[in-house]
């Protein structure tokens, strides 16, 4: 994997880049949809990929769990076995794992029970990276320790020197040069931790590092915090890629301070539920208001469920519990997202990033705001 870094934008840390794979190129600043279990929910990889996504975000814990990396690779590996030619980047399970109750850790690793069945289960750095290798991820990141927020001190000092020598222990393991190698930056919100950190993980020279840790109820204005103090620690060269991020105002802070890739199940998690990205806010598509609305969900869209069908139509579909709304409403929010990072990167080629930005925003939160009044 080679990233390139084409351009800085002239008011502000947003960057212009090309993240080059052998499965195909990759534009960033750039969204990740999230296929946990090696599928986007309710969407064909067609359809994920007509939307305009070319990367996406898989989960090796969950795979290992079900149906294991095993059988993944005797099916031809990850890309096979879910019909995705194009890139995929495996999260080693970390992030998952602290979340568990009972989870024992030490410097060797962690141990737990599955929730299900109840099977002791253990994760190391080390078969973190084989499970990875198994599956066959373009990308694989390092196995990291993430504490909770808010956190004391001295655990998050104990995680960060922890998380440091997993991705050290995570490159020695590290055998096939296809396969690229994020690195993990923790240290809770502590700017002497996010700084020594990111420090440490740039000199073991990964592929790419990672900001983990945030997006875990601190809120944007701390997370913005948090990523100003530690982006300019980060490699000028190397991707920058903001884990678990976000809301479309968290994505274009996130740029702005210099982050060039994200991932989050909000645009697929909302649409679920009937919760439509537009530019002018979100909208409701269950709400009455929509009952006889002839608009398609988004005037500004041309993706394939606002070419075809209106806000009348979806209203119907959620209402009548049809999976068919479901679908729909997951194709237009990820064409919103990858519309908004295509209008980002246009916007740091011309300059006027803080420009197109602030437009976004008075428009995006405005309107939204008058229609929750009314909704
Ligand atoms: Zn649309």
């Amino acid at each position: 994997m080679q990233f390139e870094l084409l351009k800085t934008d002239a008011g502000c840390a947003a960057r212009l880049g090309l993240l080059s794979t052998p499965r195909g190129d990759v534009e960033t600043p750039t969204f990740m949809p999230v296929g946990t279990q090696a599928t986007v929910k309710s969407a064909t990889p067609e359809q994920v990929a007509e939307s305009g996504a070319r990367i996406l975000l898989a989960n090796a814990y969950h795979l290992h769990l079900r149906p294991g990396e095993e059988i993944v690779a005797a099916q031809g590996g990850l890309h096979r076995f879910m019909n995705w030619p194009h890139p995929i980047i495996t999260d080693s399970g970390g992030y998952q794992v602290f979340s568990l109750p009972n989870v024992q850790v030490d410097d060797a690793g962690v141990r737990f029970r599955m929730e299900k069945g109840g099977q002791p289960v253990e994760l190391t750095p080390e078969k973190a990276i084989a499970i990875q290798q198994k599956l066959g991820a373009d990308v694989m990141m390092a196995f990291d320790e993430c504490v909770s927020y808010p956190a004391p001190y001295e655990a998050a000092k104990t995680a960060m020197e922890r998380t440091v020598d997993w991705a050290r222990r995570c490159r020695e393991s590290w055998t096939n040069p296809e396969q690229a190698l994020f690195g993990i930056v923790q240290g809770s919100t502590y700017p002497d931790l996010r700084r020594e950190c990111a420090e440490r993980i740039a000199e073991l020279e990964l592929s790419g590092i990672a900001v983990g840790g945030l997006s875990v109820g601190e809120g944007l204005d701390t997370m913005r915090e948090v990523l100003a103090f530690t982006v300019p620690h980060l490699p000028e060269d190397r991707p920058r890629y903001l884990m678990g991020v976000g809301l479309p105002e968290d994505i274009l802070a996130a740029v702005e301070l210099g982050i060039d890739m994200s991932d989050c199940v909000i645009p697929t998690k909302y649409a679920r539920t009937g919760v439509i990205f537009t530019q002018v806010g979100r909208l409701r598509v269950m709400n009455n208001d929509y009952r006889k609305d002839r608009f398609p969900p988004d005037t500004a869209c041309r993706c394939y469920t606002c070419e075809n069908y209106t806000r009348a139509y979806l209203h119907h579909l959620f209402h009548a519990g049809e999976i068919f709304g479901q679908t729909l409403a997951t194709i237009h929010n990820i064409a919103f997202y990858m519309n908004l990072m295509a209008d980002i990167r246009q916007a740091i080629r011309g300059d006027r990033f803080p420009a197109f930005k602030a437009e976004f925003l008075e428009r995006y939160l405005r309107e939204g705001k008058k229609r929750r009044r009314v909704g």
